[in-house]
């Protein structure tokens, strides 16, 4: 290879567009090589949901990066092995990537880069994830914020941190014979046997058009019905952009300046943007904690309560699992997870609640389970939200914050509707009833063809008793 070459390792930032490693990879102009690396030996592999995203995401990718000129490479193998190796072969004179802040990640990317900079290559890292680096939203004494509002505050103050990069129609010259890949289809990313993913693949559309789709059609049809109707499982009021920014097929970046270009022309309220923008930052608050307490993922920040007397309910956490634990809002909750790989917060809220404060099992099975099966399980966001609904974790919910799933039910799916569309056997009975069908009249359950215990199950737990043993529980690791 005549020229030495620029690559560029791509990991959660699968987009050509407002990408600051490719663009700079792009602005060398050597012959740019991008790479994907599958390493499973990586902690936090991808769940089974993330590894059917992932697969036609960086199909995708491929497909914008061959249009623009280049070949995204498919290596597996021990990431920094990988690329060492990508280097020597191809005698590379640049490596970039965007940051991740994950401390056994932080590890492997602060080794290599020094092991390439010894070997006299030159890597350059950016920020193509966050809004702002964690360690630019400080407090006033130094150090990271543990609370949500003055952080969203600061980093309001601050703004971002660069200027969304508008699209660069300049060709990325790859180099005249691209390194030899693997192909996508022998990783085996998708399900088969059973093919669990039709409902997921009718829902989504991954990759970098399928991001902008959704964000212009939020834009333009729901934004405005965000602030009020956000908690609204049984409306179409969130952005739904949570799997593309996993993916980060769209960057922060890109939505904070398409909302204030919508604000400027005054198609967004100032009341509806600065909601939906809090909403983003708690993605960069979620990041921080995750950067500053290496074990966010597997251990309660308030270490009271790994004392917590959790109990080993494999029956509970299967009817958990399937969404048959007899309270409708957390049974079609599970269910729209299992079918369309995503949730709604609220209602990931109340199945949150109702697994580790009713049943009483520990966060982490719950975490466990929604990094499997989410297509927008992301490290930090699943961490923080479960250790902030365990009321373990920074800026948490206070413990004794029990939802109660009628009233949630009652006050968010008031028609019933979610309910309707995810459990359809209880679809005939009416909305006074379809929250606690234990509640209904026999003639009314007879009516809407429900025989509990056989159709639609019985409730699994007391909720009113369950909410006392949680508190008895918090107690006991509040005096010890
Ligand atoms: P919108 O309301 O349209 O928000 C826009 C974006 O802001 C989201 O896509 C997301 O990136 C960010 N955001 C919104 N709410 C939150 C929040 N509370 N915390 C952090 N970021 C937020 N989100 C994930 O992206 N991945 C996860 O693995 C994940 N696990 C969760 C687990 C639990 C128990 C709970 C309670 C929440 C979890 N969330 C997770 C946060 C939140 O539920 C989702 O980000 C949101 O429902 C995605 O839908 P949306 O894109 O329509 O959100």
């Amino acid at each position: 290879m005549a020229e030495r070459p620029a690559i560029v390792w791509f990991r959660n930032d699968l987009r050509t567009e407002d990408n600051p490693a490719l663009h700079a990879a792009r602005e060398t102009g050597a012959p740019v090589i991008p790479i994907y690396i599958l390493d499973k030996d990586i902690a936090h592999f991808p769940g089974a949901a993330s590894l059917w995203w992932l697969h036609h995401s960086l199909s995708s990718l491929a497909g914008d990066l061959k249009n623009a000129g280049a070949k995204l490479i498919y290596r597996s193998g021990k990431s920094a092995d990988v690329l060492k190796s990508l280097v020597k072969e191809t005698n590379a004179e640049h490596v970039f990537w965007n940051r991740r802040y994950y401390a056994k990640h932080v590890e492997i990317d602060k080794d290599l880069k020094s092991d390439l900079k010894a070997g006299g290559v030159a890597v350059e890292t950016f920020n193509g994830t966050l809004l702002r680096e964690p360690w630019e939203v400080e407090t006033a004494s130094g150090g990271p914020y543990r609370v949500y509002t003055p952080f969203w505050k600061a980093l309001k103050q601050l703004g971002p941190a660069r200027a969304h990069m508008r699209p660069n129609l300049r060709k990325i010259v790859g180099p005249a014979n691209p390194p030899k890949s693997e192909k996508l289809a022998s990783w085996n990313l998708l399900p088969v046997n059973p093919d669990w993913a039709t409902e997921i693949a009718e829902t989504w559309s991954p990759g970098e058009q399928g991001a902008r789709d959704r964000l212009n059609h939020f834009l333009n049809d729901n934004i405005n019905d965000y602030a009020d109707g956000r908690d609204r499982p049984d409306k179409d009021f969130t952005s739904r952009l949570s799997p593309h920014l996993s993916f980060g097929e769209i960057g922060p970046l890109q939505i904070w300046s398409a909302v204030h270009d919508k604000m400027a022309d005054g198609k967004v309220s100032d009341k509806a943007a600065m909601k939906f923008l809090s909403e983003v930052a708690w993605r960069d608050f979620s990041y921080n904690l995750l950067f500053y307490n290496d074990d966010l993922p597997d251990k309660p920040l308030r270490e009271n309560f790994a004392n917590y007397p959790w109990r080993d309910d494999r029956d509970g956490l299967k009817a958990w699992r399937k969404g048959e634990t007899g309270y409708p809002i957390v049974d079609a909750g599970m269910r729209q997870l299992w079918r369309t790989g995503w949730m709604h917060n609220r209602v990931r809220m109340i199945v949150a609640s109702f697994l580790i404060k009713d049943l009483l099992i520990p966060w982490q099975k719950g975490e466990a389970w929604f990094w499997d099966t989410l297509v927008d399980a992301d490290l930090a966001n699943n961490s923080a939200s479960w250790q902030w609904v365990a009321g373990c974790g920074a800026d948490a919910s206070p413990y004794f914050r029990i939802f109660n799933p009628v009233s949630q039910g009652e006050k968010f799916d008031p028609e019933g509707q979610y309910v309707r569309e995810f459990v359809p056997e209880l679809k005939n009975l009416p909305a006074k009833y379809i929250h606690a069908p234990w509640k209904a009249p026999e003639s009314v359950l007879e009516e809407a063809d429900i025989v509990l215990g056989k159709s639609y199950p019985n409730p699994i737990i007391d909720h009113a008793k369950a909410r006392e043993r949680a508190l008895e529980g918090y107690k006991e690791i509040k005096s010890a």
